[in-house]
């Protein structure tokens, strides 16, 4: 199957009051935009995928069945872009999405694109949960609610048939539906999904149920040891000694997930007097931690890192360490901050014979 998907992601936000366009805010761990791409990518449904952007700089993706062009000037212009793009590629079948839906869920990609096998235009729609007028000049009508839909993307559609109705549009459409409802071809509507709402206000994306929690971990430095730190290897003289890899660090930041979740702590989760922990890799230890946290729907709104240590030198290793928690906590690095704090010499910690670590995280909860 030859399938692509185009994700608009070149809007000005105009309703959406922050400094920096919607698209690129944190939402759930990561920018907007991503939701979208990581979706699309899982799904295995795509051969191509486009993304329209207002600013191709500001993407940081590396994957080359990901294509970033600029945007035009309204919604309908970035659209028609991604599709005149695609024209070189033999394209059969087309998903036009707005990335300000980041909440869409995979089986919906799935049922659009099965749906096109018998249709030439798929529409997710829902239902007005609230009663609709309608405005003619002066007068107000009412609206059928069950007679009126509401529709979402992503929209699904035989390649060639939207091309033709596109690059022949006059006015500024909203969605790329309107172009078949207004030229009368048959559109097949699907159920739309309920938490797939568009991003509008900054209200949308701010959540007031947030959690703090604090971790502390401290271990021996042994020679003949490798030294893990954040999940990586550290080139030193010596290791931490520890029931796992020691890595102060990563239990640091378990610790202070568990105390945001309010699961008490790490030795709660894994006894030291349980063998099958024995020389543990802390990242699997964090693994399942992660997967308890997004399971309850919370995401991170920042981490906060002080390494206490004479040497390694933090700054050395900073932007490695950055990215390998950012990997395995599945965030934006942007959300993480790594401090190295030394202690004047003084101690086991100034002597070089133990490294120690706090961390403060903060999490929202959104329903
Ligand atoms: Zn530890």
């Amino acid at each position: 199957m030859n399938c692509a998907l185009i994700i608009l992601a070149s809007g000005k936000s105009k309703r959406f009051k922050s400094k920096i366009p919607k698209q690129y805010n944190i939402y759930k761990n990561k920018p907007i935009y991503i939701h979208s791409i990581e979706k699309a990518l899982n799904s295995k449904l795509f051969n191509k995928i486009v993304l329209v952007s207002d600013n191709p700089k500001r993407i940081k993706i590396n994957d080359k069945r990901i294509s970033v062009i600029k945007g035009g000037k309204e919604r309908s212009d970035s659209s028609l872009l991604g599709l005149r793009f695609l024209k070189k590629f033999n394209i059969k079948n087309v998903l036009i999405h707005d990335a300000a839906r980041p909440n869409f869920s995979i089986k919906l990609l799935k049922d659009l694109t099965k749906n096109l096998k018998s249709n030439i235009a798929v529409i997710p729609a829902l239902n007005s949960r609230d009663s609709l007028k309608y405005k003619i000049k002066n007068k107000i009508y009412n609206l059928n609610r069950d007679n009126s839909y509401l529709t979402q993307t992503p929209q699904a559609f035989r390649f060639k048939d939207l091309y033709e109705l596109a690059i022949k549009q006059k006015a500024k459409i909203t969605d790329e539906a309107t172009l078949f409802v207004e030229t009368d071809k048959k559109v097949k509507f699907i159920k739309g999904e309920n938490n797939n709402n568009k991003i509008t206000f900054i209200e949308d994306i701010n959540s007031t149920k947030n959690f703090m929690g604090i971790g502390f971990d401290i271990h021996k430095l042994v020679k003949n040891k490798t030294l893990f730190l954040g999940g990586i290897k550290i080139p030193f003289h010596s290791g931490l000694q520890g029931h796992s890899d020691g890595d102060v660090i990563l239990h640091s930041i378990t610790d202070a997930i568990l105390g945001a979740l309010r699961q008490k702590d790490i030795g709660t989760h894994f006894p030291s007097n349980n063998n099958k922990f024995k020389n543990i890799r802390s990242p699997k230890m964090l693994k399942p931690i992660i997967e308890k946290l997004n399971k309850g729907n919370f995401y991170f709104n920042n981490i906060d890192i002080n390494l206490i240590c004479e040497k390694p030198r933090v700054s050395n290793h900073r932007n490695k360490i950055i990215k390998s928690l950012a990997k395995l906590l599945d965030i934006d690095e942007s959300l993480i901050n790594l401090k190295g704090k030394t202690v004047e010499k003084l101690g086991l910690i100034g002597k070089e014979k133990a490294i120690a670590c706090e961390v403060i995280v903060s999490i929202s909860k959104y329903d």
